[in-house]
C-alpha cells in the first residue's frame, strides 16, 4: 500500500505538495508529467487510482495482450481499450449531430462532423469561436467523465488480476 505524504514547506522535493521521497520513480514521473494532479493533489483515492493504472500497464507484458473492453464487452488489445478510453460521445459544434471526439485532439475537425468541417472550416484560417467554445466545454465534460471511467476501469482490472 502506498502512503502519500504532503508537505508545503521544507527542503524535501515535492510535486503538487506531495512528498516525492519514498515514491517509486514511475510514480514521480506520473506526478511530474500530469498537471491534472494539481487540481486533485489532496485526493488520495484519485492519485492512487492513477498509480494502479500505471502498475497494471507494467504487469501487462506487452500492450498487444487480448483484453475485454469493460464497456462494450468486445475482445480487443489492451492498447486499443486504453485508446478507446480517450474517445467520448460529443456533438458537432455546428449542427449538433452526434460525433466521436478524442480528448487528446484539439484540432477543429475533432469538434465538427465531416460535413460541417468541409463546409465551414476546411479552407479557412480564421479564429473560430464556435470551435473554441466547443473544445472548452468538451474538456470540462471529459474530465468529469474520465474520473468516473477510471474508477470503473480500475475496479475491473483488479477483479481480473486474480
Ligand atoms: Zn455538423
Amino acid at each position: 500500500m502506498i502512503e502519500l505524504k504532503r508537505q508545503n514547506r521544507g527542503k524535501a522535493p515535492t510535486k503538487w505538495g506531495i512528498l516525492l521521497r519514498g515514491l517509486a520513480p514511475r510514480y514521480k514521473k506520473i506526478l511530474a508529467n500530469n498537471p491534472i494532479f494539481k487540481k486533485y493533489s489532496n485526493d488520495d483515492r484519485f492519485i492512487l487510482s492513477v498509480f494502479s493504472i500505471e502498475d497494471s500497464n507494467i504487469k501487462v507484458s506487452h500492450l498487444q495482450r487480448p483484453f475485454i473492453n469493460p464497456e462494450s464487452k468486445e475482445v480487443s488489445t489492451f492498447a486499443n481499450v486504453i485508446n478507446q478510453y480517450k474517445v467520448f460521445n460529443w456533438n458537432c459544434a455546428y449542427c449538433r449531430t452526434p460525433i466521436k471526439s478524442r480528448i487528446d485532439n484539439y484540432k477543429a475537425s475533432n469538434f465538427t462532423c465531416t460535413k460541417c468541417f468541409n463546409y465551414y472550416i476546411k479552407d479557412t484560417k480564421t479564429y473560430n469561436q464556435r470551435i473554441v467554445d466547443s473544445s472548452v466545454e468538451f474538456t470540462t465534460y471529459c474530465r468529469k467523465l474520465m474520473i468516473e471511467n477510471q474508477k470503473k476501469f480500475i475496479k475491473y482490472i483488479k477483479k481480473n488480476e486474480h
